[in-house]
């Protein structure tokens, strides 16, 4: 079996084509004025930095302009909530990407929460979170939104099979659960206390992994012809799964890198592109 590439790249950068024309004719439409997201990183954390500046750069590319808001590693939570208060009443910021993790003294869920809800193109705050998961409007949270939109851009049946997501964070694995349970999915959501994580992962058409470790997740547990998305993105090029012993084996997956990253940037843009088109008209 030659398994599908599910190529989030390609899908990126054709949807970076299709949002360059949405943000022109949104300038047409509004003096000049392109859509304006806003990024706030919080501290010096290295990685966190370039993370920032790629959702800038994606933000160029398809003629949006960002604000740039840089905070100390000292920032108090007051200070961070005056920032983003003060974001959420600019009338010309049309998303706010608060940069996860922020320092530890600040309360970052209270911080999350403080963003508008109109505003929250990268799918953090709990009001947005419950609102996906009752299937009412929201912006998904970026990275299980960019897979979804990947499983639907490859016509991945999701009705009736059996998804299994192995992590629960806020921001991945648990509105991972939740999306492909919306999308009629059986879904099993595994975490640091699940036991005999390799039977049910045995059990996955749809495997997602969101664990945070290099190859934890080993190609023997998985069944031939399943479905595999790696989330993770480690240095030597690994994700979470061990992918190399599938390629032949699984029905699709998703490469590392070129799959899930560049999924997350882009449904952050696209999210904040249709934020844009809701306030301007
Ligand atoms: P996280 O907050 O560290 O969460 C990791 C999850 O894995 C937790 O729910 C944890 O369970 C679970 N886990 C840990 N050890 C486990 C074990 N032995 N068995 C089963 N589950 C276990 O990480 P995250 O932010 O969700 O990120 C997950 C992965 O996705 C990472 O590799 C990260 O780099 C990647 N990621 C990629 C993007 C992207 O844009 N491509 C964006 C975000 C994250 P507990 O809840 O019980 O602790």
């Amino acid at each position: 079996m030659t398994a599908l590439i599910l190529d989030g790249k390609t899908l990126a950068a054709q949807t970076e084509a299709e949002l360059s024309q949405r943000v022109a004719a949104l300038k047409v439409k509004n003096n000049g004025r392109a859509p304006i997201l806003a990024t706030i990183l919080v501290g010096a954390d290295p990685a966190s930095a370039t993370y920032v500046k790629m959702k800038q750069n994606a933000c160029k590319r398809v003629g949006m302009e960002s604000i740039a808001v840089e905070m100390g590693q000292e920032t108090t939570t007051e200070q961070l909530l005056e920032k983003i208060q003060e974001l959420n009443n600019n009338p010309d910021c049309h998303g706010i990407l608060l940069q996860h993790p922020v320092p530890g003294q600040i309360d970052e869920r209270a911080c999350f929460d403080a963003i508008a809800l109109e505003k929250d193109v990268d799918g953090v705050t709990c009001l947005g979170f419950g609102r996906m998961a009752m299937n009412e409007a929201a912006y998904g949270s970026a990275t299980p939104q960019g897979i979804m939109r990947i499983l639907e851009s490859y016509n991945i049946e999701m009705s009736g099979k059996h998804a299994v997501v192995v992590g629960r964070s806020p921001i991945l694995g648990k509105p991972m659960s939740l999306m492909l349970l919306n999308a009629d999915a059986t879904v099993t959501t595994c975490h640091s206390r699940t036991k005999d994580l390799p039977q049910l992962i045995k059990q996955a058409d749809i495997l997602v992994g969101a664990v945070g470790r290099p190859e934890f997740i080993k190609a023997e547990w998985i069944k031939d012809g399943a479905v595999v998305v790696d989330a993770g993105y480690h240095p030597g090029g690994v994700g979470d799964i061990e992918l190399g012993p599938l390629v032949n084996r699984v029905s699709a997956y998703t490469p590392v890198p070129g799959g899930v990253g560049p999924m997350t940037i882009n449904t952050l843009i696209l999210q904040c592109v249709d934020a844009a088109e809701k306030k301007l008209g």
